[in-house]
């Protein structure tokens, strides 16, 4: 191949490596979409470590989606009721700066919002941070991972002392017992999924433990398939909990060692004895009871688990009790064995990396803390206290700002929350009430672009240049290989220049992409995430997985086992990843890891005899999010051509609908209609619908008019994948 780019996957959390050639230099026929125009050809980058050349049918059509419905200029109206007209950047800029100071002088820097997106490249979200948290003083930065992956954050603040997950992929193929909990690995991580089903595959002894109440192509695979009533999963992690206990199956070296606060742990699984756990649930004994065996007689078990557990009024306690497990056991720091959160967008990683969500600040440092503050003021040459001590406005509450005028200027970008956010009647409402609402991204239309006075167009991946941190901490080069397309820019580069439009002209003064990310990395100095020995340069001749501290760039990797003198741990095959926790010694003040004791407080909304049946809502294998690129590619169109509501036999037959059949499903909030699919797939009294159709896409066929905003008071996230609703025949 000649000419060809190395980059990543603009997609998913698992980062797979991509290797791009232009159309006239591919040396085989010119690649072209489905209208004949050529295009890049994209196939997996065999020495990407993560990926190892796989890709799956997102990565594989990338291209095809990236010059269709692009936005090309700056648009601008007064009010939502006017059509756009076309203005220059200057005129734009101006607009955005002018209001800026408005809001910030009449009604405070907390007046001010922005809501960003795990799409950002790491780049972009270092520079929104400096300009909203540094130079604004407001802390109202929040991204769409918020609804992702907050409550992973959190659990992992909580247990350990730092956010970022402790594993590696090299764990997939290292496992004795993998557990997966609310994740449908197969269709939404697909190249992760192959990896442990191939190892599952080869090794009969590994088992695979799958809950989730649909029977997901995932489960399909499983070992060991536990369709749990929707919000039962800390219900099952305490009975696992009590079995093991019972069983003398935990490690008594560790927990006396590297843990606190068992004892108030095992006063809470205390209540939680197998029968009454079964039966809460909805499973069999004799399955509650396989799972703790496995799970007790593996030496390394690992587990993984997105946002089944993360989309919960009680997000962070499942997380946490799911590493309670590990910790009861022993099992993590050691390869093939941890917690493992899956990250659902490209570089939701990075985002946490340079302290892209509302409570945190960059180098996994948090808002709340004066020291952390401190060091930042100082790093951005800012005035003592110029950071704010308030975390500021999550996703939901922004909406919520914007019904009571507490928000003046809200200002979106690369994410699409009228289609993603819960309760999309209550949103939408909200939106059209912002006083000023500046609208960025790549493409056009797009749902959320009806609420903007000020559209921006944005470079794109391919078009850029930047880094992206996957799930198991590698970071990756995504070079510009392309021209950009009308008079697009990069987000960071749009951050910045307001910056220097509002009077911080030294601190955006960067010549490009690669001096911020020189200054970011230099605020990860002695962090978790210390990555400040990575460069472009490094980066330009491979991707490099964190921690990698300038002065000691192997910490982490490898594995030894002195991590206990009295330890009976088996000796460990050798390893070429990086984990966290190896020496088995947390960032918390002690050192050691924490137990959290939780009851299961169950739904947010319960079914009841008026909506008596539980909707949970998920994503599809070949599409992405709200399809502003994937509903643009025949393919995968044709695959997933519309949505559709999954109904299990009993219920269909109870209220008369036929596969095939349209039905209306109404919550307390909206309704929206589908064509049924009935089927043994999902489980009785509870529905499924995937999330992705949009009112652009299919009018009122959507998933998020029905779900509600209730959220874990410790993430803010909120609990998308379960609400109460009533299903009818229209
Ligand atoms: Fe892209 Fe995720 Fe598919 Fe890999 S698994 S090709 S990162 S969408």
């Amino acid at each position: 191949m000649t000419n060809s780019t190395k980059t990543l996957c603009p997609y998913c959390g698992v980062g797979c490596g991509l290797e791009v050639t232009p159309p006239a230099q591919s040396g085989k026929a010119t690649h072209r979409d489905s209208e004949g125009t050529p295009i890049w050809r994209v196939r997996g980058d065999r020495d990407h470590p993560s990926s190892q050349g796989k890709v799956c049918v997102k990565g594989a059509t990338v291209s095809e989606s990236l010059d269709k419905n692009r936005l090309k200029y700056p648009m601008m109206r007064d009010s939502l009721d006017q059509p756009f007209r076309r203005v220059s950047w200057d005129e734009a800029l101006d607009r955005i700066v002018l209001q800026l100071q408005t809001v910030r002088f009449t009604q405070g820097p907390e007046a001010i919002c922005m809501y960003g997106s795990g799409q950002f490249q790491t780049e972009d979200y270092y520079i929104a941070q400096k300009l909203l948290k540094g130079c604004l003083g407001t802390n109202n930065f929040d991204a769409n991972s918020r609804l992702c992956m907050s409550s992973a954050v959190s659990g992992y603040i909580q247990s350990f002392g730092s956010d970022g997950p402790p594993c590696c992929y090299e764990d997939l193929e290292q496992t004795d017992c993998a557990f997966l909990i609310g994740t449908n690995t197969a269709e939404c991580h697909p190249i992760v999924f192959n990896r442990l089903h191939k190892h599952c595959k080869k090794n009969r002894k590994v088992k695979m433990i799958v809950v989730d109440p649909r029977r997901t192509s995932t489960a399909e695979a499983a070992d060991l398939h536990l369709a749990i009533r929707p919000g039962t999963d800390i219900d099952l992690l305490n009975g696992i909990a009590h079995l093991l206990m019972r069983w003398g199956k935990i490690n008594t070296l560790f927990i006396d060692d590297c843990t606190r606060d068992f004892p108030l742990y095992a006063d809470i699984i205390r209540h939680y004895p197998p029968e009454l756990v079964a039966r809460k649930c909805g499973i069999r004994l004799d399955e509650l009871e396989k799972a703790a065996r496995y799970w007790g007689d593996a030496e390394r078990v690992l587990s993984l688990w997105s946002m089944g557990m993360n989309q919960s009024s009680e997000g962070t306690a499942k997380v946490r009790t799911l590493i309670n497990l590990h910790l009861m056991t022993g099992t993590l720091g050691r390869p093939g064995s941890g917690p493992f959160s899956l990250t659902g967008q490209p570089n939701a990683m990075g985002g946490r990396e340079a302290g892209g969500l509302a409570h945190i600040l960059p180098g996994y440092r948090l808002v709340k803390n004066p020291q952390h503050r401190a060091e930042l003021e100082q790093l951005w040459g800012l005035n003592p206290g110029q950071i704010s001590p308030e975390p500021g406005l999550t996703a939901w509450d922004m909406i919520l700002g914007l019904e009571t005028g507490a928000v003046g200027f809200l200002w979106i970008a690369a994410t699409n929350p009228a289609v993603s956010m819960p309760d999309l009647e209550r949103t939408k409402a909200a939106l059209k009430q912002s006083p000023f609402t500046v609208y960025q991204d790549a493409y056009y239309p797009t749902e959320t672009a009806a609420y903007a006075h000020v559209i921006l167009p944005a470079a794109q991946w391919s078009e850029k240049t930047g880094t992206m941190t996957n799930s198991e901490r590698v970071v990756t080069l995504c070079p510009q290989f392309r021209h950009r397309v009308g008079e697009s820019r990069a987000d960071w580069e749009i951050f910045a220049e307001v910056g220097r439009r509002l009077g911080f002209r030294e601190q955006f003064d960067f010549a490009d992409s690669a001096a911020v990310h020189r200054e970011f990395v230099q605020l990860t100095r002695g962090r978790v995430c210390d990555m400040t020995g990575i460069t472009y340069e490094q980066l330009q001749e491979a991707p490099i997985q964190w921690p990698h501290p300038e002065e000691n760039p192997d910490v982490g990797a490898g594995f030894t086992d002195k991590v206990l003198p009295t330890s009976n741990v088996t000796k460990s095959a050798p390893t070429n990843s990086k984990r966290l926790y190896t020496d088995w010694r947390f960032p918390t003040a002690d050192g050691r890891a924490k137990f959290a004791a939780y009851h299961s407080r169950g739904l947010a909304e319960p079914p009841d005899p008026n909506y008596p049946l539980v909707l949970t809502t998920g994503r599809l294998y070949g599409h992405w999010h709200t399809q502003t690129r994937t509903g643009r590619i025949p393919k995968i169109q044709q695959m997933h051509p519309q949505p559709f509501l999954e109904i299990h036999p009993r219920d269909a037959q109870k209220l008369g609908i036929e596969e095939g059949n349209w039905v209306e499903v109404r919550s307390r909030r909206g309704k929206s209609r589908f064509p049924a699919q009935v089927t043994k797939a999902i489980a009785p009294g509870t529905v499924f619908v995937p999330m992705h159709w949009g009112a652009l896409w299919a009018a009122n066929s959507e998933a998020n008019a029905l779900t509600h905003p209730e959220s874990c008071p410790d993430s803010g996230q909120p609990e998308l994948k379960a609400c109460a609703v009533q299903v009818s025949l229209v």
